[in-house]
């Protein structure tokens, strides 16, 4: 039997950059109605095995609301 060899970070890697990219197509639709505001979304690295997202240019509460609500769509 062969000895497999698991590369975890790799295989995290591969993850995080399909969930970045999920993620960025969710926020890519959403649009501050008042500013026109347009939200990025960065990968920040990780922590144990947290996975840290920064979702940037949130211009208000409104547009805050708007990206959760996308963010819970991409996750189902
Ligand atoms: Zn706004």
């Amino acid at each position: 039997m062969a000895n497999f060899k698991f590369n975890k970070d790799k295989i995290l890697r591969q993850v995080s950059d399909n969930l970045t990219k999920r993620y960025e197509q969710a926020v890519r639709t959403v649009r501050c109605p008042e500013h026109g505001t347009i939200p990025r979304v960065t990968f920040k690295g990780k922590t144990g095995s947290n996975i840290n997202w920064r979702i940037e240019n949130i211009c208000c509460e409104q547009l805050k609301k708007q990206v959760e609500v996308a963010i819970q769509k991409a996750n189902r």
